[in-house]
């Protein structure tokens, strides 16, 4: 028979898959011998069991279920739903990846009229026993039935006021017995039945509910932006109940084996007194700093701390351990992997390699290429700071600088994201229900709340700023007003906050690109001693390869001329170009392209410094550029002296039905072969320049949109003609390539003739992508979400390379293409060679380079790094 329930000390840390991570780590630490609650999982498998028969719990699942819950009664040596002494449960949700707060929590489950009276009589504290039992008639509410919190609080809110209270533990247990009969009056007018009194239907429908509760819409849209498996389904933790918030002995807490913001080497954390569960991360009560528990209760706090240590000493990494002291005595509640942000991601890495506990290796594998981005955020300017008016200081929660427009709920932030504003979201706290909208905000702040908060974790998971529980402005979520000692704001103003030191501030304020620091150029010197594959950066400026060269680019692998031609002053000339009726008339306007042009390549080619740097010749899809409205063509019928009607006759001339399929690219260079050879002939003569001065240089000469040997090889011969023209002229050679790209599935499959004629390929795969699946690139964000939501394709093929179409095009190209020319270098410069797993790709097809945009540079090499790393390990482990 299959086994679907698991004790605590049957599992181990390696059955994350089947336990969940936070069942797998409760049976580690059970087995290591910590003070861990007893308890048993149920499985991942139970789950997509219940999936399987239409959100249906077995007969058999729940027999087996039953069973350990009688065992978990003689561990305890309590009765469940007993009147004396009641074992009292928790139902936690656990995937096998962490999605903090997006799964749902049932404490002090067991609790019933009859039941609670059992509990005081065993603990004889009236008090915190309906504190439990108002708490779980909440949560059970909120996870089973969908009756807002907020309504539950509310009650709570009520009778605070009455009563003329303004903390919490101010309730008698007669308060609490009274806020019960109200929680559970609501329940029958919101839910429609009386709050379940038999604790094993409670339990049933818990265990339900949290099934449910992987399909609910906050962990669904967390698995996408986490790239979660939405097959892998919640475990069900169910362990005996320990409780903090029994008096001033008592408490909660979480702490973090080191610094979570900074991956400084210290102990960090904060805690609640007399409270329970959720208090600390839900953000009503702001939490104090772990170090007060030394003052308080220090043999609590050296056991905590040397649960740290060996914690930290099993797993290799820092952990983010839940604790509760009941009466003053500790337990585990939790452990695992602590998130980070990216800068404490790599402190910690590399800390552990000097402190002899990982290897260089095994601290690269560590490192999440997605977070690395927000290493690379701005901050602020700081003459337009020191002029700023500040507003207040919160949690600096998660770092990074933002500036955008105020929203109140996630909703209108989302709404105000599409119309193409930054948003800041303001709350007094967050919960799963926002997650959308911290998603598209570009910061985030609350009046509440710790640095373990919901808005805390979530946004350092994101990489998104943060200030937290901001307490010195009062925000009107409803009104939509947030208020400051000095102002107030209302929906729309703009707000600054600095989320490194937790400094909020009035107005827009311009921000300013960050240097990266810590232990960063330390990892990357080992990422550069383990990777294979080159990094280059696509740039059409030379300030954009000064960004990517301080990044590490190693070369520049797309310069896309036609980008140099976007500027006012430029595009008169682009356009005269593209409408010339005759070649005079075009090769005036030639003439003028090619001295800027010589300008830029110049520029570029005196930062690469010798690197090679590959020019992509022009490109553009001719809509582009062509003038469109009335006004564009008069003002361009003044700048070149034309009469307007000519112009928008020849407009209408050249407009094509489809430009992206059209007269671009190659196909223009054989219709006017005099573009081409004016660019080869700017790369040349700026090279010898270059060269003048006494700096290498290495061109690389690119042919866009081939589809076939006789257009390279035509092109080619043209090229090369006009660039032997000058080497006469100036009695001088220098090295050079001309290739292609490969953006043309014709030219994948034809790709042994093209390589005759090349001397590279550089994989265009935004191109390539678009035309292999017939997806228009500006486009199929109209249906992709379509597709990705049914399961058609489980990522955007834009973003990462689809392997199986069009990498299997790229494939055999590069079969094909060393079949002929086994010395033809290749690389990729679509957008997918900054993408990590399309980089694992390419790493193993034994491509030479990728490329990608200057801030991707370092998430690209430390991709290439692990992708030669885990080919290594395979070949170990073969
Ligand atoms: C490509 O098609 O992948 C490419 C790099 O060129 P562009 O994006 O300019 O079409
Ligand atoms: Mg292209």
């Amino acid at each position: 028979m299959r086994k679907f329930v698991y004790h605590f000390k049957e599992g181990s840390k390696e059955m994350k898959y089947l336990l969940g991570g936070k069942g797998a780590n409760l049976a580690e630490m059970t087995n290591i011998g910590l003070p861990v609650p007893p308890g048993f999982t149920i499985t991942t498998e139970a789950c997509k069991d219940y999936n399987e028969h239409h959100q249906y719990l077995s007969d058999d699942i729940y027999a087996e279920m039953m069973t350990h819950l009688h065992i978990l009664e003689e561990e305890t040596g309590k009765k469940f739903g007993d009147e004396t002494n009641p074992l009292l449960i928790s139902v936690r949700s656990g995937a096998p990846f962490s999605m903090p707060g997006m799964m749902d929590t049932i404490l002090n489950l067991g609790l019933n009229d009859q039941s609670v009276l059992g509990l005081i009589k065993a603990t004889n504290d009236a008090r915190s026993s309906y504190d439990c039992y108002r708490r779980f008639i909440q949560m059970f509410g909120d996870v089973v039935f969908q009756i807002p919190s907020y309504r539950f609080e509310q009650a709570l809110t009520d009778l605070k006021e009455r009563k003329n209270y303004t903390l919490d533990t101010e309730l008698s247990a007669e308060d609490l017995k009274d806020l019960i009969a109200t929680y559970k009056a609501l329940y029958v007018s919101a839910s429609g039945r009386d709050f379940p009194q038999d604790p094993f239907d409670q339990l049933r429908l818990s265990i339900t509910a949290v099934f449910d509760s992987w399909e609910n819409p906050r962990a669904v849209v967390y698995r996408r932006l986490h790239h979660i498996d939405n097959q892998l389904g919640t475990a069900v933790n169910i362990q005996s109940m320990v409780f903090g918030n029994t008096g001033d002995t008592s408490g909660t807490g979480i702490a973090f084996t080191r610094n979570p913001s900074t991956g400084e080497n210290l102990f960090f954390g904060e805690y609640l007194l007399n409270a329970q569960g959720e208090d600390v991360v839900a953000g009503i009560r702001t939490p104090e700093p772990i170090s007060h528990l030394e003052d308080t209760m220090p043999e609590v706090y050296k056991q905590l701390l040397d649960v740290a240590v060996l914690l930290e000493l099993h797993y290799l990494d820092m952990q983010d351990i839940e604790f509760t002291i009941e009466k003053g005595e500790l337990f585990v509640l939790q452990t695992r992997n602590g998130k980070r942000t990216a800068q404490a991601a790599i402190n910690i890495a590399v800390d552990l390699v000097h402190e002899g506990k990982l290897t260089k290796e095994e601290a690269i594998m560590r490192i999440d290429t997605a977070q690395i981005d927000q290493l690379l955020h701005p901050s602020f300017d700081e003459a337009s700071l020191r002029a700023a008016t500040s507003l207040a200081t919160g949690l600096p929660a998660s770092p990074g600088a933002a500036t955008g427009q105020i929203y109140f709920n996630a909703e209108d932030a989302v709404e105000a994201a599409e119309r193409g504003e930054k948003v800041v979201l303001v709350r007094n706290e967050t919960s799963p229900e926002d997650i959308e909208g911290m998603a598209k905000s570009v910061a985030i702040l609350t009046a509440h709340g710790g640095m373990t908060s919901h808005a805390a974790v979530v946004a350092r998971g994101m990489g998104k700023c943060c200030v937290a529980g901001c307490d010195a402005i009062a925000i009107d979520e409803t009104k939509k007003v947030m208020q400051s000692a000095t102002a107030t704001l209302t929906e729309g103003d703009f707000l600054s906050l600095n989320g490194s030191t937790g400094s909020i501030y009035l107005g827009e304020i311009p921000l300013v690109e960050t240097k990266i620091g810590g232990h960063f150029e330390e990892l990357m010197r080992w990422v550069n001693e383990a990777k294979k594959l080159v990094v280059r950066v696509n740039a059409d400026s030379p300030e954009d390869l000064e960004v990517g060269l301080h990044f590490g680019a190693e070369g520049v692998g797309l310069c896309r001329t036609e980008h140099m031609f976007f500027q006012e002053d430029r595009i008169p000339h682009v356009r005269q170009m593209i409408i010339a009726e005759t070649k005079e008339e075009r090769m005036v306007a030639l003439a003028h392209l090619k001295e800027m042009q010589k300008e830029d390549f110049v520029g570029i080619f005196r930062a690469a410094d010798g690197k090679p740097v590959n020019i992509r010749l022009l490109d553009p899809p001719l809509h582009e550029f062509l003038p469109k409205t009335d006004r564009d063509i008069e003002k361009l019928a003044r700048e070149i002296g034309k009469p307007a009607e000519e112009i928008r006759q020849r407009v209408q001339d050249l407009a094509e039905t489809n430009p992206m399929l059209g007269h671009r690219g190659c196909r223009l260079a054989i219709t006017f072969p005099e573009i081409y050879i004016m660019q080869a002939e700017a790369i040349m003569e700026s090279a010898i320049q270059i060269h003048d001065e006494g700096i290498a240089v290495y061109p690389e000469i690119m042919v866009p949109l081939v589809s076939s040997r006789e257009e390279i090889a035509i092109i080619k011969n043209q090229l090369k003609e006009a660039i032997q023209t000058i080497f006469r002229k100036e009695q001088l050679v220098l090295p050079f390539d001309i290739g292609t790209m490969i953006e043309i599935p014709r030219a994948c499959v034809t790709a042994d003739e093209i390589a005759e004629e090349a001397q590279f390929f550089s994989f265009g795969t935004n191109d390539l992508t678009q035309l292999t699946f017939g997806f228009s690139r500006d486009d199929a964000n109209k249906f992709l979400y379509a597709y990705q939501e049914q399961k058609i394709l489980s990522t955007d093929p834009f973003q990462s390379i689809d392997q199986k179409g069009v990498g299997a095009l790229v494939t055999t190209a590069v079969q094909r293409g060393r079949m002929t020319n086994p010395a033809l270098k290749m690389g990729v410069c679509g957008e997918h060679g900054g993408d990590p797993a399309s980089i694992q790709f390419f790493h193993r097809l034994g491509l030479q380079y990728v490329s990608c945009s200057p801030y991707r540079i370092p998430i690209a090499r430390i991709a290439a790094a692990q992708a030669s790393i885990l080919e290594e390990r395979e070949k170990v482990n073969v």
